[in-house]
């Protein structure tokens, strides 16, 4: 979709035959790399299946010298083994990262490389363009300046209603050569079209700073229809973010015309000339002051400013470049462009105040106009530094290293600029998200962590190295993807520290029974069984958990940080602890208990089994809850947030339940039917690890103050510090 300059084209192929289909196809062929949290998890896998192999040839060995029977014994350890071994983990990892992308695409952001899901969850910097990013990008002039005079435009959007008023009266154009002729410079140096939309009201084809130009000219009567048939199109010298300008020249009552608009201060250089009550007088530098401070005048009320200008060409001339275009100029006045702020925008930036991220603005425009946007936008405080494109160029790579975590906004940059401030941001150890929309950034998103490119405005070339395309260009949705990122994360770790505590237990289980000369309180069947019931379908729930509430309000997560942290390991251990204690504890009243009643040895055996694998089995489906938060007790976030879990947890029971009394898997499992209140009292045991660990995570809660140095006294009024004084 070309919406800039002019081109005639022919299509020779479509689709797969064009060269991007044939890249295509060949991207189609390559493997999709790991995700670092893939690869890490990967060499974590393998360190497990080590401590495993060793435990449970321990086990084993245990076992035989205990008297065991080889067969019974060999089968239980291999299948301990088999349980033990998160093998299921990566496929989890993939189905977790792969329904986080595709959260993402409902809340605009396209995630074009698996990996960018976790580093996204790490960003700590964001750097935006402003136009269209930050700001609407619906623009409308609301002051044009001509000969010293300030007139204001009425009317609102793009609909061509409105008049001009010089100090409150309504004036018009034909009295007004230079207010006409600076409407008509922006009319004819213009390359996007004013429509009528189907559905009514008026919208623009092309750049919006160009569009409202059109209205802007069309209020005065001066529509492109009615001004091109005079004023034919010759040839046309496009807008370049490093140059600021364009040019088109035009065939203007026999004579060859260039018009020229562009940033105030980049016209003025080529300005020699400007236009007054219809004169043509030599520019001094007087005038040229004068301009610049109206162009800071509009500047500090947030608008974007142009400057148009134009020059009477050699009519012999046939090529049409920039220095024998852009010089010599006539100055005939300026443009004051609104471009609001988005207002949803405002709450996002705020989102990242809270989430420790930093908004960086990178534009363009004026620096005024950029430092009005920003402190609407409430991020550019006192301490704040705004920087120009050439004070960056008189920085050292050091200088500006150490300058970066104050420079909020930049202005008057040009793409390279980009670059540097991305690696400025990346020495100091920072994540850094950038946007950038035409082809000159595509170096600086390369260099990004995470590349977003902008999916209206943003060409092919930014889309293809880009890790991210935010299709409807808006800030808000590069927050809401690193919300995502954040969010999947940790739900990856909730079941990595599910399965692991679950398979933890199961070792230990099976470990403290054979120290003592047990037999063994699970059979391989039930080991395998376990594995199914808990491993699938709640493990799937807890990884589809939504999302923390509480996760924007964290500081981001170091890159390098493990999957199970040390701590996270030991309460992980501690937990497992829990569960093979119920179980074990569960086993051993059983024998004694059912021994006393007089069974005899085999069917006590197999009662006793039967106990020790449904407590073990139940305790884990109740341990599934406890994973749902990794630090915030299910007392505060609620037990059945996630109707996912309640639904896989109670199916897995029911089917536990049948092993346990349908007479055909009986014979399967080698289960002995149990009695309403052995279900009740195995239910209570069960569910101690829920219990236990809520009711530490509330007590590590209140320690936290207290370990950290806060005020423990609880004067704040609050109850964990009231729980903290207590214990
Ligand atoms: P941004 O980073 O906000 O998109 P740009 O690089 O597009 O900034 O624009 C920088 C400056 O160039 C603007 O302040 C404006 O003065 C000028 N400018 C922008 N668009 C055009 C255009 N289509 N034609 C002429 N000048 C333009
Ligand atoms: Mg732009």
């Amino acid at each position: 979709s070309i919406t800039n300059g002019r081109a005639k084209a022919i299509v020779v192929e479509t689709g797969m035959s064009t060269e991007l289909g044939k890249i295509a196809d060949m991207m189609a062929d390559i493997e999709d790399e790991m995700t670092p949290l893939q690869r890490k998890l990967e060499e974590f896998g393998k360190a497990i299946v080590w401590v495993c192999l060793i435990l449970v040839s321990l086990i084993f060995v245990m076992g035989l010298l205990h008297g065991g029977e080889l067969k019974e014994i060999f089968l239980s350890a291999v299948s301990l083994a088999v349980a033990a071994i998160p093998e299921g983990l990566p496929a989890v990892v993939t189905i977790a990262l792969a329904l986080g992308v595709q959260r993402m695409v409902k809340r605009n952001g396209l995630i074009r490389k698996l990996p960018s899901v976790e580093t996204l969850g790490c960003t700590t910097v964001i750097c935006s363009d402003k136009t269209g990013t930050l700001t609407r990008n619906e623009m409308t002039v609301q002051k044009v300046y001509a000969a010293q005079q300030w007139f204001d435009v009425t009317g609102s959007g793009y609909e061509p209603v409105g008049e001009f008023t010089l100090a409150g009266d309504a004036v018009s154009a034909a009295d007004h050569p230079e207010l006409a002729m600076t409407l008509k410079t922006g009319v004819l140096c213009n390359g996007a079209r004013l429509v009528e939309k189907e559905e009514g009201g008026y919208g623009i084809i092309g750049d919006p700073t160009e569009g409202c130009l059109l209205t802007a000219g069309a209020k005065a009567g001066l529509s492109r229809e009615s001004l091109e048939p005079e004023n034919p199109v010759v040839d046309e010298v496009p807008f370049d973010s490093d140059r600021r300008k364009m040019s088109v020249v035009c065939r203007s009552e026999g004579k060859l015309v260039a018009y020229v608009k562009g940033a105030p201060d980049e016209v003025l250089k080529d300005c020699t000339h400007f236009q007054e009550a219809g004169q043509v007088k030599p520019i001094t530098d007087q005038v040229k002051a004068t301009v610049l401070e109206a162009n800071s005048e509009l500047a500090e009320q947030a608008m974007r400013v142009l400057a148009g200008a134009y020059r009477v060409l050699d009519d012999g001339m046939t090529e049409f470049e920039v220095d024998t275009v852009e010089k010599e100029l006539i100055l005939v006045g300026l443009f004051g462009l609104m471009d609001p702020p988005r207002e949803e925008v405002k709450l996002a930036i705020q989102e990242c105040a809270s989430a420790g991220i930093r908004p960086v603005m990178i534009t363009g425009d004026h620096k005024k106009t950029a430092v009005a946007i920003a402190k609407k936008l409430a991020f550019f405080g006192p301490e704040s530094l705004a920087l120009s494109g050439a004070e960056v160029d008189q920085l050292s790579e050091e200088a500006l290293r150490d300058k970066v975590e104050q420079i909020a906004v930049y202005a008057r940059v040009s793409p390279e600029h980009k670059l540097r401030i991305v690696r400025a941001w990346r020495d100091r150890g920072q994540i850094v998200a950038m946007t950038g929309d035409g082809v000159n950034d595509a170096p600086a998103l390369k260099e990004a962590d995470i590349g977003v490119a902008m999916g209206i405005t943003g060409t092919d070339v930014t889309k293809e190295v880009a890790d991210m395309v935010i299709t409807d260009d808006n800030y808000t949705s590069i927050v809401a993807a690193v919300e995502e990122g954040r969010g999947v994360y940790d739900n990856i770790c909730k079941f990595v520290h599910y399965l692991l505590s679950c398979n933890a237990g199961e070792i230990m289980l099976m470990f403290v029974a054979s120290l003592f000369g047990m037999p063994a309180p699970l059979l391989a069947v039930h080991i395998l069984w376990i594995n199914l019931v808990t491993d699938g379908l709640p493990a799937l729930a807890l990884g589809v958990e939504r999302i923390d509430p509480g996760l924007m309000t964290r500081p981001p997560r170091p890159t390098d940080e493990s999957v199970v942290t040390r701590k996270g390991g030991l309460v992980m251990l501690a937990q497992a602890a829990l569960m093979a204690a119920c179980a074990l504890g569960a086993y051993i009243f059983a024998r004694h208990h059912y021994g006393d009643l007089g069974y005899a040895p085999e069917i006590l055996l197999r009662k006793s089994r039967t106990v020790a694998f449904v407590v073990l089995a139940c305790s884990q489906l109740f341990h599934s809850f406890n994973c749902r938060n990794l630090r915030e007790s299910l007392f505060k976030i609620g037990p059945f947030g996630n109707i996912k879990l309640v639904a896989a947890v109670s199916i897995s029971f029911f089917v536990q339940v049948a092993v346990v009394h349908v007479p055909l898997m009986q014979g399967w499992f080698r289960t002995q039917a149990l009695t309403a209140t052995e279900w009740i009292w195995i239910l209570l045991v069960s569910s101690i690890p829920l219990w236990g660990v809520e009711l530490g995570k509330e007590l590590a809660l209140s320690l936290m103050p207290i370990l950290d140095g806060a005020d423990p006294t609880g004067k704040d009024g609050s109850t964990r510090g009231l729980l903290a004084k207590l214990t």
